[in-house]
């Protein structure tokens, strides 16, 4: 499996969820083994480049790469989620979206002081959600070492709002 051939195993959907946004649908990956198996073996290499000890998965789509990257490497994985999802005592971080506002969830005593995380998403577009969830990790004594994606769009300017965390994805596309 190459890049290119990855990229041929993602779906585009035009005009989707709103009209002009090109949908990126990682569902055609799930769908062809051996680019799924691709992707979780670069991350996984990305994740151990980083010495990362825990995955910090976003949700949703995040936890379907975060999961067997983490078995590959021997790694905890930390599930970041919406509200309402953990039942234990939780830390949160509000977002911005476009329009309006989101919150992301983590079990806190799940998060150790020290320990060097890699924050997980299938796609990173303006790195809003990344953002968040490094912060509210950072802000319980977590080292955010890396923010990962399957494919990146790069022209939304995430390098530069996720800086100084480095980001690392398989593809981008412009
Ligand atoms: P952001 O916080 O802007 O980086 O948005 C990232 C989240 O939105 C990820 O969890 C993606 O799954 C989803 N997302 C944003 N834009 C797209 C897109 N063009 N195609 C697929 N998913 C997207």
């Amino acid at each position: 499996m190459t890049v290119q051939e990855l990229d041929k195993a993602i779906r585009r959907v035009p005009d989707f969820p709103k009209p002009g946004i090109c949908f990126y649908d990682i569902t055609s990956i799930l769908m062809n083994p051996e680019a799924f198996r691709y992707c979780v073996d670069q991350l996984a290499a990305i994740t151990k480049d980083l010495n990362a000890q825990v995955i910090g998965a976003i949700e949703a789509r995040g936890f379907l790469f975060a999961t067997p990257v983490a078995q590959a490497l021997g790694l905890p994985v930390l599930l970041l989620r919406k509200k309402g999802k953990l039942p234990g005592k939780t830390l949160s971080k509000r977002y911005a979206l476009e329009y309006g506002e989101d919150e992301i969830f983590v079990h806190q005593e799940d998060v150790t002081p020290g320990s060097r995380v890699v924050l997980l998403d299938d796609l990173i577009a303006t790195g809003g959600t990344l953002k968040a969830g490094g912060a509210m990790l950072q802000e319980a004594g977590a080292m955010v070492v890396g923010a990962l994606g399957v494919i990146g769009l790069p022209f939304l300017g995430y390098e530069k709002f996720l800086d100084p965390v480095p980001v690392r994805t398989i593809i981008t596309y412009e």
